[in-house]
């Protein structure tokens, strides 16, 4: 029993030792940024702009590692079960906040297995169709959609992704259920939309803002509070009729539970580096959006507003009587 105690100390502090050690020397391998979605689509934008200045500030290359599906929860769940030693890392949405509440098992715990590192940038979305679709503003979208709902068909990233999210706000708020087709990310349900073979969906600006700048798609309003600077013509979906109407599509960076502090430490400097990029910062611009503030770049920062935004989802997600198994 007493051996075993002495055993186990001392494999607590080897670990230690272990972990003091990798942390100095960190990184001295290339790092995995897992994004948990579809290479093209918006979430692999927002991470391929950052990971470049990121690798430049570790003096390592920071690859991107695309594991699309269920809306992101299995790159998640992957992330969880990675070594926790900072060469897997994570860039998530807002739909890390809202799986809790949407899927009744999950393999992962949100908050409990993972180390924030902190928020990168708040992107707005956009409600588009395919070019044709018979509908010029939002008013007559919402009337040919509700006059049509049975046919409508309406593009998501899966259950968890912000395209769901947002099309279940648009639904419960004009009382209308489409049916939805779900891909691994936007990337590919942009070119279904692209190519008319579904009808609606709602996307992040990182994804929209070059098809709608060259007229490839239809436009009809942006998802936040106020306009977006880049798509001034954009009515927001608030002043449209759809009063209240807001999501934003926050991301953040995490590690895996147990990663050592000194680490997550290098990566949120790493990550702040990155958001003072010029280049990233007149990529976000061109997109719609823009780096948080400095503030903003760090593990509490992330883990609040983590925390915050699944207590805001839960009983809207609850009343929407939304789920998977
Ligand atoms: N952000 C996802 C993507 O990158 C899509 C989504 O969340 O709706 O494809």
């Amino acid at each position: 029993m007493k051996g075993n105690k002495l055993f186990g100390l001392f494999g607590l502090f080897a670990a230690m030792a272990v972990g003091v050690a990798s942390a100095e020397d960190y990184p001295s391998k290339p790092i995995t940024l897992v994004v948990p979605f579809s290479a093209g689509g918006p979430t692999d934008t927002v991470a391929r702009l950052i990971a470049q200045p990121m690798g430049a500030y570790l003096r390592q290359q920071v690859v991107i590692e695309n594991v699309g599906g269920a809306g992101g929860t299995l790159a998640a769940g992957k992330v969880a079960r990675s070594a926790p030693d900072g060469y897997t890392i994570f860039l998530h949405h807002i739909g890390h906040s809202t799986a809790p509440s949407l899927y009744r098992k999950l393999a992962y715990n949100s908050i409990d297995d993972f180390e924030p590192v902190g928020l990168v940038t708040d992107v707005p979305m956009t409600m588009v169709a395919r070019k044709d679709f018979p509908a010029r503003d939002v008013k007559e979208m919402i009337a040919y959609v509700k006059a049509n709902k049975d046919k409508v068909t309406y593009a998501n990233a899966g259950l968890g992704s912000a395209s769901h999210l947002c099309g279940m706000l648009f639904m419960t708020a004009i009382q209308a259920d489409l049916t939805t087709v779900p891909y691994k990310g936007t990337g590919p349900a942009m070119n279904d939309l692209l190519g008319g073979q579904v009808d609606l969906m709602c996307d992040q600006t990182t994804n929209t803002t070059s098809q709608i700048k060259g007229g490839k798609i239809r436009a009809y309003a942006v998802t936040t509070k106020t306009r977006v600077a880049s798509l001034p013509d954009l009515p927001t979906l608030n002043e449209s009729g759809l009063a209240g109407f807001e999501i934003g599509v926050w991301h953040g960076i995490y590690a895996p539970k147990g990663t050592p502090k000194a680490v997550v430490d290098k990566l949120t400097q790493a990550l702040a580096f990155a958001l003072k990029d010029a280049n990233v910062k007149q990529r976000f611009a061109d997109l719609g959006t823009e780096p948080v503030s400095d503030k903003e770049v760090t593990p509490l920062a992330l883990r609040t507003k983590l925390k915050t935004e699944i207590e805001k989802w839960s009983p809207i997600i609850k009343k929407a009587g939304v789920y998977a198994d």
